[in-house]
């Protein structure tokens, strides 16, 4: 049966609306590739101010975001999706190892970090995570 080939497949995963944040357009397009590779949509944001507009119109599962952009970084952003939204999934994406931002993620509860340069399983390995946790 053709469904259950699918179902076998895919036993838990369930297919999510993540947005990328990050000031890197590079980033930006290898993560719409690699992500909606598996079937998830992919919204992407260049800023905190662009994906806090996105946010109020569209709903996400899974927010990625880099930490070092100009204007708002991405702890700030995380800190007001949080007050908004306090149970969204939320990862951060770094080139640099700031304990003090570091140490500012974990109090807001994001436990997942990327650190760049990732590899696809290493990110894929994150919407995994969230992708296998019943839908809230
Ligand atoms: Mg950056």
């Amino acid at each position: 049966m053709e469904t259950g080939q699918i179902a076998e497949k895919m036993p838990t995963a369930r297919m999510l609306d993540v947005l990328v944040v990050d000031d890197e357009r590079s980033i930006l397009g290898v993560a719409r590739e690699i992500i909606g590779e598996y079937g998830h949509r992919v919204w992407v944001a260049g800023n905190g101010a662009d994906a806090l507009l996105h946010l109020e119109s569209e709903k996400a599962d899974l927010i990625i975001t880099d930490i070092m952009m100009p204007g708002m970084d991405g702890i700030e952003l995380c800190r007001r999706i949080r007050a908004m939204q306090p149970s969204m999934p939320l990862a951060i994406m770094t080139g640099y190892s700031n304990r003090e931002l570091l140490r500012q993620a974990e109090d807001l509860g994001i436990l997942e970090c990327l650190r760049k340069p990732f590899k696809a399983c290493d990110m894929m390995a994150v919407v995994n995570r969230v992708a296998q946790q019943p839908s809230l």
